[in-house]
């Protein structure tokens, strides 16, 4: 075994620099040096280099800075003998290959050769991956169904071994990026050949096909630290420390090493994602000093994710149904197309609807699945299109009538998450699909319904003791059951419209965000959700009965000290503590004092424009310019780490109908300005609080990109439609 791997660190290192450098002059002089540029759809820059050094390169004349920044920690080339001497030296310079390999990258896209396209297949590769898809799966990270990240560099020794060890992965529910080649094949090419579906629905994602494109994983990873850590730019301790306690990644690499995967891996290392080869790397030092305790080996491929799984400490405890396919969130986003369809039910085709019960113990069979409905098999074994009733009905101790959502909520998630199982919508206007691939695998229906057991039994342990499930498949007895459960869709609703924060004691605190921002504290009550959008107060409820000690908490209210701006004495001692002192006081229902702080994973941004004397919402998604003259992603920038902005304030989309919205700075007559795309999706529920508020119009005073795009054109809008808001109290 020869001595390379400081050397061979260091080598790739050099030779990325040098790339870097030498690429960065041939397209400054094409050009010029004040030619600006940014990676699609991010407030970060090349955030790597912003991360660790604080310095914003806007231009290509700043990436010559950035090149500058990695010469620096380069060390002379070595001589081949070179070992442990070099080995902080080598760490150093893992972190100027991956300054290297982003100005790289960067002048790839100034070229038009990122994001790549697969020649052989037409595939095109993800490239950057955005802030958007990074908010987007914010709450899937600290909720635990995205327990860590692969990175699989290099090629498998054969298609199916390829496919088994991203299948593992999958099902473990860990998100897979895939870079590098091995003489031109790749883990890509192998799964595209097997038909496998690729992309952010089912977690695997191919960035590119040189081992260099993995730098955008990392890039990924270090804005986890600036977007949900709020570490400041420059700190540059303060991110690696980050990525080691809170971002869990590894990589696995298959295939034969070079100085390129060897410098990469440095970089990596530095971050603190340890690797996984498939090949004999020389890991201990002939004199017993182990070179990478990061680096590891193993040669069995039935064993490796596994074993990268260990090595970065993750425990993951993965509960599957008994069913004949594979099971896991990583299958949720998998589409059915008509021509893979087996059989589908509701979706307007047929009649269809799902219903969770709440019975006393004694009344339900725990486990129990029936199929009503006459010579139902041959009618299933037929496919094309079938009605369907689902009925769960559950039991327990400390189960009660307001959980029955929450429970029902879930079916849409227990049913997708079933490979070639697919479910859309929900109560009687749910929509199911079953492939054709399920159905070789020999899926039935009384599988759904084993589903619906296991996995109730599995996300409500604590409040659920026995669960018994009946599906109906006569369309009379659909029709009629159906009917039932309207009564009961109706009444819930009516309960739900009667909660308000001041008919309870108690609100929520929800902290599984503070994983990632660690003062960060969503404190939910019955008229406001928590700023993703993925629990409101019955969730808290229910999720608190379920783990008392867990990321729920209830905070009693405690006494009114502000009607108008919604602050209790409870919540703010609550707070005091629970954000570590970060907040002493907080206000409900204004954006102007002591509002909400927010995490990162906010569904919408709220912010004030000042000269409309109103403000603006904004959903993650939204690329495009508005008023605030900041885009969605520079608004986030601002806003999340867990600090209060006055002015700025993350939300969950439903908030804004909500009565308690704004109520202190005026509610909802103070949005100026909002995105189509909000105005058509809240339109019902938004036009009867306008009602409510003596402006049943409402709607179509408010601006949206349509119209206005900068605060000049905004305010023409505005006073041309006679918005409320520029007659109402100046804000500030
Ligand atoms: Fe994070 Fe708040 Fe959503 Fe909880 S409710 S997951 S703290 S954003
Ligand atoms: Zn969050």
């Amino acid at each position: 075994m020869s001595k390379i791997i400081a050397s061979a660190v260091i080598r790739g290192a050099h030779k990325l620099v040098k790339q870097a450098e030498d690429m960065l002059e041939e397209v400054i002089s094409e050009k010029g040096k004040d030619f600006a540029f940014e990676f699609p759809d991010t407030a970060f820059y090349l955030p790597m280099v912003y991360a660790m050094t604080g310095f914003p390169v806007k231009t290509l004349g700043d990436m010559r800075v950035a090149v500058g920044y990695a010469k620096e920690m380069l060390h002379p080339e070595p001589d081949e003998q070179l070992w442990v001497p070099y080995l902080g030296e080598a760490l150093d310079s893992g972190m100027s290959t991956l300054f290297a390999e982003e100005v790289i990258l960067a002048l790839k896209y100034i070229k038009g050769l990122e994001p790549m396209t697969d020649p052989e297949t037409g595939y095109v590769y993800n490239g950057f991956i955005t802030d958007t898809i990074q908010r987007n799966l914010g709450i899937q990270l600290v909720d635990g169904t995205m327990p860590g990240f692969a990175a699989i560099i290099g090629a498998a020794p054969d298609d199916d071994t390829a496919v088994s060890i991203v299948r593992e992965l999958q099902e473990k529910n860990i998100l897979t990026f895939l870079s590098g080649n091995v003489n031109g094949n790749s883990v890509t090419k192998q799964l595209l050949r097997k038909g496998v579906e690729l992309g952010w629905d089912t977690r695997i994602v191919p960035l590119g096909p040189d081992t260099e494109h993995t730098l955008y994983a990392l890039d990924w990873a270090i804005r986890a630290s600036l977007i949900f850590g709020g570490k400041k730019p420059g700190d540059f301790k303060a991110h690696l420390k980050y990525q080691k306690d809170r971002v869990f990644a590894f990589a696995i690499v298959l295939g034969e090493l070079n100085d390129i995967i060897w410098t990469t891996g440095a970089g990596a290392i530095n971050m603190g994602f340890p690797a996984v080869a498939d090949t004999d790397v020389p890991v201990i030092h002939p004199t017993g000093v182990c070179i990478y305790e990061e680096v590891d080996k193993e040669l069995d491929h039935t064993k490796i994710a596994q074993r990268a799984i260990e090595v970065r400490g993750l425990k993951i405890i993965v509960e599957k149904p008994p069913i004949p396919v594979a099971y896991g969130p990583a299958f949720e986003g998998e589409r059915i197309r008509k021509e893979d369809m087996f059989i589908e039910f509701g979706g307007q085709r047929t009649p269809a609807f799902e219903l969770v019960r709440m019975r006393e113990i004694e009344e339900i069979e725990d486990g129990k699945v029936t199929v009503i409905g006459e010579g139902w098999q041959e009618k299933y074994e037929k496919g094309g299109k079938m009605p369907l009733g689902i009925v769960i009905d559950v039991a327990g101790r400390k189960m009660q009538k307001d959980f029955e959502s929450v429970i029902e909520r879930k079916m849409h998630h227990n049913i997708n998450e079933a490979q070639g199982l697919w479910h859309m919508g929900q109560r009687d206007i749910n929509w199911m699909r079953i492939s054709n691939n399920a159905k070789k695998d020999g899926i039935t229906l009384e599988h759904i319904g084993h589903i619906m057991t296991t996995m109730t039994h599995h996300r409500f342990r604590s409040i659920v003791d026995k669960v018994q499930v009946t599906i109906y498949t006569d369309e009379a007895e659909v029709n009629r059951m159906s009917e039932e459960a309207r009564r009961i869709y109706k009444e819930r609703d009516h309960r739900l419209g009667s909660l308000t924060d001041e008919a309870v004691d108690t609100f929520y605190s929800c902290l599984l965000c503070q994983s990632f921002a660690p003062s960060h504290v969503c404190v939910i009550s019955p008229e406001r959700l928590g700023l993703c959008g993925a629990y409101n107060w019955l969730d808290g409820k229910a999720a608190y009965e379920i783990d008392p000690t867990g990321g729920n908490q209830p905070i009693q209210k405690g006494q009114l000290l502000d009607a108008k701006f919604g602050r209790y004495e409870g919540v703010d001692d609550y707070l005091k503590k629970a954000s570590g002192g970060a907040v002493e006081s907080l206000n409900l229902y204004t954006i102007m004092e002591n509002p909400m702080t927010s995490c990162g994973c906010f569904e919408c941004i709220i912010a004030l424009v000042p000269e409309a004397n109103g403000i603006m919402i904004v959903q993650r998604g939204h690329t495009g310019m508005t008023p605030a003259g900041m885009k969605f992603s520079t608004l986030a920038g601002s806003v999340g780490g867990g600090t209060q902005n006055p002015g700025f304030m993350g939300i969950g989309r439903n908030f804004i109908v909500s009565k308690k919205f704004l109520h202190g700075d005026g509610g909802i007559k103070r949005i100026v300005w909002m995105t189509k795309n909000l105005k058509e999706g809240l339109k019902e529920e938004f036009d009867k609080r306008a009602a409510e508020e003596g402006v049943p119009d409402l709607l179509d005073k408010i601006a949206d990109e349509g119209v206005a795009e900068d605060s000049e054109k905004l305010l023409e809008f505005l006073s041309s439609a006679g918005h409320p808001a520029l007659e109402m109290e100046p804000m500030i």
